[in-house]
């Protein structure tokens, strides 16, 4: 038995979670540790994706009218049960996904901080009281359940990325059904796992508190997530995941005119200025071009300095990069565990050999730790000197690349390098100088969804909006007022005076 299976089964027996009645010859889980398989799958098949979809619209009808703050419950209940399960959950990803233990950890700590945020949220789903121009009138409007929410996921968020979504969509009153990315479907099973666990404890105690079917797990690759895409009974998708599959995805909800949030790929920049504090800097690039093997979507990928100080910086990170361990995610000290798949490997590749035909420097970026498993891929991640912003860099390879180029004037020609590419998901500065760390988060300045000052392009907080602009999708999750893209606006006029006057001064006497 490999180490990963052995971790699998004790965290198995934590969760009290029994993969047989699940197990089929369609998806094969593997863990990037060590390249073994975990478990192999069932499908859903169209028709049972059909039937599901069905179902949670049935327990949408009821959910609905549940009070919002009863809804909150919910949520709240699963908050605890995430707490409870916490440990076993992370490791559940560090096993599946590849992240090391921290940020295994991370990623249930950020379900939690979901679940509270949607608890308050709850009671707050306020709308506005709007003056009329009409004697004896007034208007507000109403915030409605849309209905089913499809979710759609990457495997590299393979569990915050469904909680973002379904406890806010929970809360408005919507119904959830989600299909994970076929690379990590265990994690999907133990999270539906514990929110049943918790419905059914809920139920016990308020029979019919909350309806059967709510929450949906579709298990299978893209068809069945186009099952999701096409029905008519889903109003809203959330996918998350590639650009080539938010172009796919949009294009066939807005032609239902279904809604679409989509959180797609990111090519962020950071701009380091002569005024800035190098050696936090440094640390920041580190965590936001490594972390995670560079398998963010907010993943550090273009490193902007300025020409005074780049020898300065570029020096300190080839000392970083030289030292960070790279290895087994689940021991103590490990920084960069491995890439999820042999295909991130061949592509991180091949991108370094464009890279160098197009004129660029690399440092770093080979294959180590090869007797973690012939079919474990873990690489020391790569600090690439290129000469100009060239083709290369106008890309999102999933794997940990930093590209390094300088500029020579002020900050606003920095910013428009930063600028100067398709996707617009996140982006920082490190500056000590008032002037430019305003200009950058100005109308004229980064224009992606995050924008940060003296920390780097990784790492949100829940409390704030998360998504980004151009090819990045345009989505918004989580936090600030996201919850309005789960639900439906209505205005209404309330007529309190006896007479019908018309808007506008309109006359129509009959
Ligand atoms: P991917 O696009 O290969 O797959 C994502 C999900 O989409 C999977 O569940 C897959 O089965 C499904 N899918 C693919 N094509 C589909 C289609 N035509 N119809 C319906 N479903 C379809 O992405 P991945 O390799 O799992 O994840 C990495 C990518 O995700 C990167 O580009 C990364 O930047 C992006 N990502 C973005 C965010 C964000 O919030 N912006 C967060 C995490 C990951």
């Amino acid at each position: 038995m490999s180490t990963s299976t052995t971790r699998l089964n004790e965290i198995c027996k934590q969760l009290a979670l029994d993969l047989k009645p699940l197990s089929g010859n369609d998806i094969t889980s593997r863990s990037p540790a060590d390249g073994a398989t975990l478990a192999t799958l069932k499908a859903h098949s169209a028709e049972q994706a059909s039937a599901a979809i069905q179902a949670a619209h049935n327990a949408y009808l009821q959910w609905r009218t549940v009070p919002a703050p009863v809804r909150g419950e919910l949520v709240r209940r699963f908050g605890q049960t995430l707490r409870q399960h916490k440990a076993a959950l992370g490791a559940l990803v560090s096993v599946e996904a590849g992240k090391i233990t921290s940020e295994g950890l991370g990623e249930v700590q950020e379900m939690i901080d979901i679940c509270d945020f949607a608890v308050g949220l709850s009671r707050q789903l306020h709308g506005l009281t709007i003056a009329s121009e009409r004697p004896g009138h007034r208007m507000m409007e109403t915030w409605h359940p849309m209905g089913v929410v499809g979710i759609i996921s990457a495997f590299n968020f393979p569990v915050a990325v469904w909680c973002w979504n379904s406890a806010l969509a929970l809360v408005c009153g919507d119904a959830v059904v989600w299909k994970p990315s076929e690379k990590t479907p265990l994690t999907a099973v133990a999270c539906q796992h514990l929110l049943e666990k918790t419905i059914a404890e809920f139920n016990q105690e308020q029979p019919g508190a909350v309806p059967a079917g709510i929450s949906q797990l579709l298990i299978g690759a893209r068809d069945v997530g186009e099952v999701l895409v096409d029905s008519p009974l889903v109003p809203i998708v959330s996918a998350t995941g590639s650009t080539r599959m938010g172009r796919q995805v949009g294009v066939k909800v807005a032609e239902r005119f279904g809604r679409s949030i989509l959180e797609l790929g990111g090519n962020n920049a950071m701009i380091v200025t002569p005024s800035a504090d190098l050696e936090l800097a440094a640390r920041a690039i580190t965590f936001a071009a490594v972390g995670t093997a560079g398998q963010r979507c907010t993943t550090l990928r273009r490193l902007i300095v300025h020409k005074s100080i780049a020898d300065q910086l570029v020096a300190r990170l080839e000392k970083i990069y030289g030292s960070v361990t790279v290895g087994d995610p689940m021991t103590d000290g490990t920084l960069v565990g491995p890439l999820i798949d042999k295909a991130s490997f061949d592509g991180m590749q091949a991108a370094l050999a464009q890279a160098k035909a197009e004129g660029g420097t690399v440092i770093g970026g080979q294959r180590e730790r090869e007797d973690l498993g012939a079919d474990a891929y873990y690489v020391r991640p790569a600090l690439v000197k290129m000469p100009a912003q060239s083709k290369v860099m106008e890309h999102e390879t999933f794997a940990p690349i930093l590209y390094i180029v300088t500029y020579d004037g002020s900050a606003e020609d920095a910013i428009a390098l930063q600028n100067a590419v398709p996707q617009g998901l996140s982006s920082a500065i490190f500056t000590s100088d008032l002037r430019d760390a305003e200009r950058f988060m100005s109308p004229a300045g980064s224009d992606c969804g995050i924008a940060n000052v003296n920390i780097g392009t990784s790492g949100a907080e829940i409390g704030g909006a998360f998504g980004g602009e151009k090819e990045t999708g345009g989505g918004r999750e989580s936090g600030s007022d996201a919850w309005k893209g789960y639900m439906r606006r209505a205005t209404n006029t309330i007529n309190y005076s006896g007479a019908l006057p018309l808007a506008q001064g309109v006359r129509f006497d009959v």
